[in-house]
């Protein structure tokens, strides 16, 4: 789905990352932790054609990714080889209601697309209970639904979601982590960034571990749990 070899990227002068390699299976949930500040966001953005030096190599988005590089290629073109970004501040449209959010990013390829509206509202009711109304009038939940109904609907062979449980309610948080586990048991591929450490270690099978803009570690859940100086050195937890 993705590999990521020595990435680097930076804002102006600053080099924010300095080297992070990664690798997405099929199916495979991975996440990316580190410290505030450290480069996870900006691998986020390095990967989605966002950021505008960017160097290594990211190969990815297609079914067998030999030949697919995506390092340099716009943002609509990362998509259309199947990433879909949730990003950091959702960033839905606010004068657009729910539906039109959900259509203005659709892209059906071949007609074969898993996603549909009902699709969406079924996964997410209150979205269609709310499917008239603008997208600013939402609560914070509810346009984290919908951030990540309109990444769904490009029918994504990566998701990536980038704090996609930050400032909510308990209730909804459990809400998105039990959709998120619905959508991983379906075979849905996750690259995921999220401060709640129970939580992603119940639905990722792999972290990724960056520092200082490198990444410095990878491995399970299990390896992750059993090595608490990893976690104070790196995640001061
Ligand atoms: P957080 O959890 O706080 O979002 P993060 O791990 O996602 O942290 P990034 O947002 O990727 O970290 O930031 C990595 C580095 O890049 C930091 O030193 C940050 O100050 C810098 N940085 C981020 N965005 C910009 C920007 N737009 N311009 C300049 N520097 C930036």
């Amino acid at each position: 789905m993705l590999v990521l070899e020595a990435l680097t990227a930076g804002y102006g002068q600053s080099q924010a990352l300095a080297g992070i390699d990664l690798a997405i299976g099929a199916g495979e949930v991975v996440t990316l932790l580190g410290r505030n500040g450290m480069g996870k966001t900006t691998t986020v953005r390095a990967i989605m054609g966002l950021l505008p030096s960017v160097g290594g190599r990211i190969w990815g988005g297609a079914a067998s990714f030999a030949g697919d590089s995506l390092l340099g290629q716009p943002p609509h073109r990362v998509a259309q080889r199947g990433l879909g970004l949730v990003p950091e501040g959702r960033q839905i449209f606010p004068t657009l209601n729910v539906e039109e959010n959900l259509i203005a990013t659709a892209a059906d390829r071949d007609g074969r697309g898993r996603w549909t509206l009902d699709g969406i509202y079924d996964l997410f009711p209150r979205l269609r209970e709310r499917r008239r109304n603008s997208g600013g009038k939402l609560s914070g939940g509810e346009q984290q639904m919908l951030a990540i109904g309109r990444a769904l609907m490009t029918n994504p062979r990566l998701l990536i979601l980038d704090e996609a449980t930050e400032g909510l309610a308990p209730i909804i948080r459990a809400e998105i982590w039990a959709v998120l586990a619905q959508l991983k048991a379906e075979g849905q591929a996750i690259l995921l960034i999220d401060k709640n450490l129970g939580a992603v270690l119940r639905l990722a099978d792999r972290h990724v571990v960056v520092e200082k803009g490198r990444s410095v570690w990878t491995g399970t859940s299990a390896e992750l749990e059993s090595d608490p100086a990893l976690r104070e050195t790196y995640l001061h937890l």
